[in-house]
């Protein structure tokens, strides 16, 4: 979700809703708080993305988990902002190498909002292809 409150001092034009705002992505999570900073890195990309799309400057998000249904601040630190970009250029090099790093099943699987069709288990050990070549066989 994408929060925006008006600031009329600090915040950027967005003309389909007249007037300045700061922009304020929030992430919904069904777990709880983890130590890792995947979430946050999660969450640091949308910032990157809106600070693109809209010109501006996102300093900072929240993060909301099911668990403690409570909010948690994120800022947008150039530690973080890095951490994403090198994450990001990591997966653009597998993608230019067409390279599908193994995934393996952790706890936080359990939590996952894609556990019910993910693709490392529908597709077991089977390749990409094998994966769609059955499919289309199936629907044949
Ligand atoms: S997509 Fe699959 S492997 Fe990845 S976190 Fe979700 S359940 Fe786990």
């Amino acid at each position: 979700m994408v929060e925006f409150h008006r600031d009329e001092k600090n915040g950027v034009e967005i003309p389909k809703l007249g007037g300045k705002y700061t922009v304020l992505p929030i992430e919904y999570k069904r777990g709880s708080p983890k130590e890792e900073d995947w979430d946050r890195a999660q969450l640091c990309a949308q910032a990157l993305c809106l600070e693109d799309m809209l010109c501006c400057e996102v300093k900072e998000g929240y993060l909301f988990y099911g668990e403690t249904r409570r909010r948690s601040a994120v800022v947008f630190d150039s530690e973080l902002r890095q951490k994403t970009e090198n994450m990001t250029e990591e997966m653009h090099k597998y993608y230019r190498q067409k390279y599908t790093p193994k995934v393996k099943r952790t706890k936080a699987c359990n939590a996952c909002s894609l556990r019910n069709i993910c693709l490392p288990v529908i597709c077991g050990a089977l390749t990409a292809s094998q994966y769609i070549e059955e499919t289309l066989r199936d629907e044949l």
